[in-house]
């Protein structure tokens, strides 16, 4: 069993750090903070991922690609961990990641609600910000669907601009 060295470790995680989110390949797992911890454990390197939305297909095959990459970068040992607590949140999105997402036609999530406290469910949806349009920045949208493809998304029409644009929800 070969021990990774630090430099070893910072290799491997530049590797996971760099693996596309399948259903959002303009940004990778680090620029959703999806890529949790690059550790090793024994030997054998493990990687913690935690998923975005729970149930979220994407999981399984971010998890096939980090090994695949990972192996073809020398790391042979390599377990995929997933973390449900605590819960991904839109929030983790890094500034790079959500410029990313912009620049791909795709408006990034405005501020998740606060889950701390409790929440007054009366007030949910109803004082909502406007999504701005990513290619023209005007705030005069209209949702066209809740879901785009994936849970994730939702499909906006641009009231200024009249280009259709993907959400990425907040959560
Ligand atoms: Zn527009």
């Amino acid at each position: 069993m070969v021990t990774h060295a630090g430099a070893d470790l910072a290799a491997a995680r530049a590797i996971a750090a760099a693996v596309p989110d399948p259903e959002l390949p303009m940004v990778t797992v680090a620029d959703l903070g999806i890529l949790r911890d690059v550790g090793e454990e024994g030997g054998r390197l493990v990687v913690t991922i935690t998923p975005t939305y729970s149930g979220c297909p994407a999981l399984r095959e971010i998890a096939h690609d980090l090994k695949r990459r990972l192996a073809a970068g020398g790391f042979a040992e390599v377990a995929v961990r997933t973390a449900l607590a605590p819960p991904w949140s839109s929030d983790w999105i890094t500034a790079e990641g959500r410029r990313k997402l912009r620049e791909a036609g795709v408006a990034p999530p405005h501020p998740a609600p606060d889950r701390r406290g409790p929440v007054p469910l009366a007030l949910t949806g109803i004082r909502r910000e406007p999504v701005t349009c990513p290619r023209c920045g005007s705030g005069r949208t209209t949702q066209t669907a809740m879901f785009s493809g994936t849970a994730c998304k939702a499909l906006y029409r641009c009231d200024s601009c009249r280009e259709p644009f993907e959400y990425v929800k907040e959560i």
